[in-house]
């Protein structure tokens, strides 16, 4: 069958290829809304714990600086009994005095410096700007009237210009205190606990600096042996409440949890040390100065007693500054943990969902459209089969659908053998070998192909019916073999080979010439011409040809009448059809 109804094939073909498309599109579609849901929650709980991370950064820079700042202000308070020491040093201790204010400034400046630096490289420079353009001028105008007094020739030297350089020192830390001051306040510290700190650090520097106010507003007079005027006493009274004032701010704002045994070991330390003993000297002082009685200390002696009672409050600062620091680097540490594992346990659920896509592409989906293809293929051998999945791919129920697949093809293919033989003697010609009328209607009924190209031979042994009489049928029939089995010989050059009736033989051929089918027909003829059964009958044919009709019966009748032309003109020779 050189030609057949193939449309309905190709529609199969297309169905097929477009469902496999189809499923592996649905499943990539519903596999990407999986992946947007899933970045949709993983993109701000990512984002949310990036953000706390660099809060929690942003905290402990908080902190660092202003422990650098705090302790800048306790640097400045101290150099203020480095000044005291000098301005009431007698004339011969002046020197060594001087050098050691002179070596303490030089700690200072270089502890200011490193803070200016530190605020300027975290983007603080309006701190770092204020401490330079205020806070630096004020400290160098207060040393320029310590130095100034230091300088002046003892009988020159006056209560007020030392009082004058004690105000000015104050002076010089109130500036710096606003740093502080503005760093706090700047902040953007979202933990409560951490505010709370940075403020018991600024109070507990406040309590270092009016703790050495207390005798720094009287220190002038005990170094002048004279009494203290009412202005310092009433100024030494007030920086004592106001000590005291901090100390109980401190001790409100510390709260119940932090409350360690070290801190409250250093706040019983800062009461008995400073708040007892310290503001009890100075009382004494201020009371020996109401009995108009001599000072029982030297103004150097009060300066030395006071220092070493600040050492409790400093160790007090120190604490809170280390106890703040740690719990800002422990919510560091926890914050960027938080952060890593969110990351990695989104990066996780995303490769876990890729990775579940590519299972169910590659074991599920992959093997279903095989076996759909395959299904397919046994129902229409047309359907294009790709390669079949590799066995490592297939696993457990896929196995069984496969081998399933496999027996019934097996089962359709001896079908389709059988139904072929079955068709096939259904079609044959039972004496002769070749095709019969029923294969002759059914190659007719599936052909669309136009009748103007089909050639039909038709072929009539010459004078059967005396061989028939003279040799008897069984003969007469090994007669019509013979012709049958030359023509099976050529069969290559037909489409089809059909016995017709008794001693009638039809030979289809597509496309062909009338020349060449002329050819074809002579050359049988003379084939079977030179057929000889039983060694003594000899055979021949008379050939009708004709090439192109209408229909069917529009093409016998031609080739009927040629063979009846052939027969007319003397049997044995090919006669072509008029046109
Ligand atoms: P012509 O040359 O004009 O064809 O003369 P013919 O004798 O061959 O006449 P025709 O073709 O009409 O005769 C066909 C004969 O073939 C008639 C019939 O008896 C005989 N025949 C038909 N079928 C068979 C068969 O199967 N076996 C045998 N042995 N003879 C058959
Ligand atoms: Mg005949």
């Amino acid at each position: 069958m050189k030609s057949k109804k193939i449309d309905p094939q190709r529609q199969i073909v297309f169905t097929s290829t477009k469902a496999n498309s189809s499923i592996r599109h649905r499943l990539f579609f519903f596999v990407f809304i999986l992946i947007l849901c899933f970045l949709v929650i993983a993109i701000p709980l990512i984002l949310s714990s990036y953000k706390q991370y660099q809060q929690s950064n942003d905290a402990l820079i908080e902190i660092k600086l202003l422990k650098a700042l705090s302790e800048g202000a306790n640097h400045i308070s101290k150099e203020r009994a480095f000044a005291n020491k000098l301005m009431s040093s007698p004339p011969e201790q002046i020197d060594q005095r001087r050098a050691q204010l002179l070596d303490y400034r030089a700690q200072v400046n270089q502890s200011l410096n490193t803070t200016i630096q530190l605020l300027r490289s975290n983007d603080n420079k309006e701190i770092a700007d204020y401490l330079i353009t205020k806070a630096q001028p004020n400290l160098n105008l207060a040393r320029l009237s310590v130095d100034r007094y230091a300088q002046t020739q003892p009988e020159q030297k006056s209560f007020q210009q030392y009082d004058r350089a004690v105000k000015q020192m104050f002076n010089a830390w109130d500036y710096y205190r606003e740093a502080l001051k503005m760093k706090i306040i700047n902040s953007n510290q979202q933990d409560d606990e951490l505010f709370r700190n940075m403020i018991l650090i600024l109070l507990v520097s406040d309590l270092r600096d009016q703790s050495g106010r207390v005798a720094s507003n009287i220190i002038a007079s005990i170094s002048y042996q004279q009494q203290i005027p009412e202005e310092n006493r009433a100024r030494s009274l007030q920086t004592q409440y106001q000590a005291l004032y901090l100390w109980k701010m401190i001790d409100t704002l510390q709260t119940q949890y932090p409350r360690t045994a070290k801190y409250n070991y250093l706040y019983h330390q800062v009461k008995i040390q400073f708040l007892d003993q310290g503001i009890g000297l100075v009382s004494g002082l201020i009371q020996e100065s109401d009995r108009k009685q001599p000072y029982s200390l030297t103004a150097t002696q009060l300066t030395e007693h006071l220092v070493k009672k600040f050492s409790a409050i400093i160790e007090l600062q120190s604490y809170l500054v280390k106890e703040t620091l740690d719990e800002a680097t422990k919510q560091q540490a926890e914050a960027k943990q938080k952060f890593i594992t969110t990351v990695i346990l989104s990066l996780l659920s995303l490769l876990v969902s890729v990775l579940t896509l590519h299972y169910i592409e590659r074991y599920i989906l992959s093997p279903l459209i095989q076996a759909r293809e395959e299904v397919l293929h046994l129902f229409d051998p047309q359907t294009p089969l790709r390669q079949k999945p590799k066995s490592k791919r297939v696993h457990g129920e896929f196995v069984e659908l496969f081998d399933a697949i496999a027996r019934l093809r097996d089962v359709l293919v001896e079908k389709d053998k059988l139904e072929l033989k079955l068709r096939k003697i259904a079609h044959t010609d039972t004496l002769s070998g070749v095709a019969n009328r029923k294969a002759l209607n059914a190659y007719l009924e599936e052909r669309v192909a136009p009748y103007s190209n089909l050639c039909l031979i038709m072929l009539d042994i010459d004078s059967f019916k005396r061989i028939n009489d003279q040799y008897g049928h069984i003969v007469g029939d090994d007669v019509i073999q013979a012709v049958a089995s030359e023509l099976i010989a050529f069969e290559s050059k037909f489409d089809l080979v059909v016995r017709y009736g008794g001693d009638e033989f039809l030979l289809l051929i597509e496309q062909i010439t009338q020349q060449d089918a002329l050819d074809v027909a002579e050359m049988i003829r003379a084939q079977i011409e030179a057929i000889s059964v039983e060694q003594q009958i000899d055979v021949s044919v008379s050939i009708g040809v004709a090439v192109g009709a209408e229909n069917w019966l529009a093409l016998f009748k031609k080739a009927d009448s040629a063979l009846l032309q052939s027969k007319a003109k003397g049997k044995n020779r090919v006669e072509a059809a008029l046109s």
